[in-house]
């Protein structure tokens, strides 16, 4: 596949946009380096490359692009947006209509604000947690990733509950230490982490399923053990749902019918982002009326936002979440996830290449090794290498998958059993050669 305007375009980027992306997981630095495709036009699950290269898209832009690209719903909302004003600075009434949607689908939320991101909306809960609290520590799980911020750019120290060390420069060593880190599914561990700093733990912070590295199900009773010891220890819970909610079924994981006794896992809060934007930008977070009144202009925690509400994306997330509620679309994700699933794993096991597939409805992720991945520890002893090859020579065969190892595959409203059959095939070669 000739992507010789791509890589033009990349060594001219690199002149201006440091490291010719604006998001580092845009980079092939984890798949070997070279220019990443510069896309010029995608429609439904399909994208197309500025050398004229058609792709099947199972990036879903890490996540939003749930209905598939432009839906024509999703458009005509954002067109109508845009022609009434993009930006107002004051209140709309769009706004009090994507609350009550998010309120209804998950009812821990009494209260909501938006946001501009995913980042944004966890860094807010935990103020609010710490300002409820009058707390500072935060649990969180290795791992799971929770956008950009100080706190939560923090990766575990050795051993199984440590205080943090900062996994970016430029984060003080002082602000780690008010971050501890615990193996996902690992209830002990996190007691461990309660019994040692809890007096001064603010709050847990979670991916109640996870899908930063790989997608990876709590174990049966972790959550409500998780829920469970934070409240004993005078700790919130905190659930970062940016990928999750409205990922699987019309709400979040803390209702998704995989997981049970949905009263035993209710979070206080919970941080959204992604699909509620309909694919722009937007954060949002949530929860009961008395923890949500910390925030200002009622209470002491101070959280504000030039962006935050405008039209365009809450038209386009209200218009997104009215095409989740249309009959069977869950269904008809998870009936293609299923065969693209079951049609991979066969393929790589005819070449003898070892294949751990995790699904969970319409998402799932591929990790090259022989073993379960329920932990971060399991997901990074995988074969990054291989995981590569196949990533390569997937895109050369026009299939687009995300440049990383431990990211999901998405499926949309959009896919067909047509991608599906030229998945596979594509997939089925991919295999061969890796065992060649
Ligand atoms: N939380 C989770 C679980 C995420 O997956 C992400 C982004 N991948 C974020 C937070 C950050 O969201 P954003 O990129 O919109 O800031």
């Amino acid at each position: 596949m000739n992507r010789k305007q791509s890589e033009h375009l990349y060594q001219e980027a690199l002149k201006h946009i440091v490291g010719g992306v604006n998001s580092p997981s845009r980079s092939f630095k984890a798949v070997g380096g070279g220019a990443p495709v510069f896309m010029s036009k995608a429609q439904g699950a399909h994208f197309w490359d500025v050398d004229g290269n058609k792709y099947i898209d199972y990036l879903a832009a890490y996540g939003p692009i749930i209905t598939g690209h432009a839906h024509p719903h999703i458009t005509e909302a954002i067109t109508r947006a845009a022609a009434s004003g993009v930006l107002y600075g004051t209140p709309t009434e769009l706004e009090i209509k994507l609350a009550k949607m998010l309120k209804e689908a998950i009812p821990s939320m009494d209260k909501v604000r938006f946001v501009n991101s995913g980042t944004e909306a966890v860094m807010t809960t935990i103020r609010v947690a710490r300002a409820y609290t009058k707390r500072n520590k935060i649990i969180k799980f290795a791992g799971c990733y929770h956008g950009h911020s100080d706190l939560v750019l923090v990766a575990a120290g050795s051993g199984p509950s440590t205080l943090g060390i900062p996994d970016s420069a430029g984060i003080p060593t002082s602000i780690a230490h008010e971050v501890i880190t615990v193996p996902f599914n690992n209830t002990g561990a996190l007691k461990e982490a309660l019994d040692k700093w809890g007096d001064d733990v603010a709050a847990v912070m979670v991916e109640p399923i996870v899908g930063n590295f790989g997608m990876v199900m709590p174990e049966a009773g972790f959550l409500e053990s998780l829920c469970r010891l934070a409240r004993e220890y005078g700790a919130l819970v905190i659930y970062d749902e940016v990928i999750t909610a409205f990922r699987f079924h019309y709400g979040s994981a803390q209702t998704y019918a995989g997981l049970a006794n949905h009263e035993a896992i209710k979070p206080d809060l919970t941080a959204l982002g992604k699909i509620i934007g309909g694919g722009l930008p937007i954060g949002a977070y949530g929860g009961s009326k008395e923890i949500m009144e910390q925030v200002a202009p009622l209470g002491p925690a101070y959280q504000a936002g030039t962006m935050a509400g405008n039209p365009a994306s809450i038209s386009a997330g209200i218009a997104c979440l009215e095409v989740l509620q249309g009959a069977g679309v869950y269904d008809e994700m998870e009936r293609l996830a299923v065969r693209l699933t079951e049609g991979l794993g066969a393929s790589a096991a005819r070449h003898g290449v070892p294949l751990t597939i995790n699904r969970i409805r319409g998402a799932f992720s591929t990790h090259f090794c022989d073993h379960p991945v329920t932990n971060y520890d399991e997901a990074q002893d995988t074969d990054g290498e291989m995981f590569a090859a196949f990533f390569r020579h997937m895109l050369d065969q026009g299939v687009n998958l995300a440049p990383s190892k431990y990211e999901a595959w998405f499926l949309t409203t959009a896919h067909t059993d047509e991608d599906i059959d030229f998945t596979l095939e594509a997939a089925e070669k991919g295999f061969a050669k890796l065992k060649a």
